[in-house]
């Protein structure tokens, strides 16, 4: 354990006192990762800073044309959440595959995008959704693409101190799928992981965003899919070439979780799943 943990309650205190704190310092929000860091023997800070409770980071709310979901909210809030379930349905839909409802209820989709995993779950929800980071350092912010900033695993160019402050999602029409393999058939980290956010038209896809989790060093998008995708009459055929297409977008690896040959076959099955169950 650090030797302190300082609880904040708002951001106007979290910033005046913060440069009292040993520079080691290190947020803390749910703590599912961190707790699992510490215990590794990965995390050496002597003072954990716990936002948690930070009115600030913890609501969800329309702010004009975007949502705003503050880092803080916990993720069992997306099952039931009206505005979530509105405009982020793929935060709706990632739920119930992620952890088991005990981590859901502590867990927080800021610590899920600051400890930058590429089996994250949140992110990959978000990502399919085009979302937006918001950081700030002591009242200064900077509004960044999402995946921006992820840079492999655990790697995220925040700065010193600098803190997520949540997330912004442009209010728009969509639908969400999401698919993910774990090697048992709940509350697993996954080998594979596929979101699909879409418009549809008649027999084809006005528009269709495409992210993957554990398929490359962090979550990523499918462009060459989506834009073969894009406008398009669905049919058999050209769902069998899309699911080439996205086998060959890919580079994942061989882990202990899955292997490489494995994450691609995956990947595209889901994207058949995804695709027979839209025009179905
Ligand atoms: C048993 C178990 C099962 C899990 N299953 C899943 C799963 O199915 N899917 C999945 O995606 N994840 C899973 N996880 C991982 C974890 O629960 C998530 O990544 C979670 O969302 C992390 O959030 P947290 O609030 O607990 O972060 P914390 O552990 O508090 O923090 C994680 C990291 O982010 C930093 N941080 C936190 N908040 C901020 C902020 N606002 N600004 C800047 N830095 C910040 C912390 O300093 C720390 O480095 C699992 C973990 C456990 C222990």
């Amino acid at each position: 354990m650090p030797e302190l943990i300082e609880k904040y309650y708002s951001l106007k205190e979290l910033w005046k006192d913060l440069p009292k704190l040993d520079k080691s310092r290190k947020y803390l929000a749910g703590g599912t990762d961190l707790s699992i860091s510490m215990a590794y023997g990965e995390d050496d800070s002597k003072v954990w800073v716990d936002i948690s409770d930070i009115k600030e980071l913890s609501v969800i709310e329309e702010r004009g044309k975007e949502i705003f979901i503050g880092a803080c909210v916990k993720i069992s809030e997306f099952e039931k959440n009206p505005v979530i379930k509105k405009w982020a349905p793929a935060l709706t839909e990632s739920v119930k595959y992620y952890a088991s409802p005990s981590i859901r209820n502590t867990a927080t989709i800021g610590g899920n995008y600051a400890n930058a995993s590429p089996c994250a779950d949140g992110v990959l929800a978000m990502a399919a959704m085009d979302a937006k980071v918001v950081l700030n350092l002591k009242g200064r912010r900077r509004i960044l693409p999402l995946l921006s900033i992820v840079k492999g695993p655990k790697k995220i160019d925040l700065r010193k101190d600098e803190l997520v402050e949540g997330f912004l999602i442009a209010k728009k029409k969509r639908e969400a799928l999401f698919f993910k393999m774990m090697a048992r058939k709940r509350f697993g980290i996954s080998k594979a992981g596929l979101c699909i956010c879409y418009q549809k038209e008649k027999n084809a896809l006005k528009e269709a965003a495409i992210s993957l989790s554990s398929v490359a060093p962090s979550v990523i998008r499918a462009p060459k899919t989506e834009n073969f995708l894009k406008n398009r009459i669905i049919t058999p055929e050209l769902i069998r070439q899309a699911c080439e297409i996205i086998k060959n977008e890919i580079s994942p690896i061989d882990d202990i979780r899955s292997q490489a040959y494995y994450r691609r076959e995956i990947v595209s099955v889901f994207l058949e799943r995804a695709l027979g169950k839209i025009f179905s």
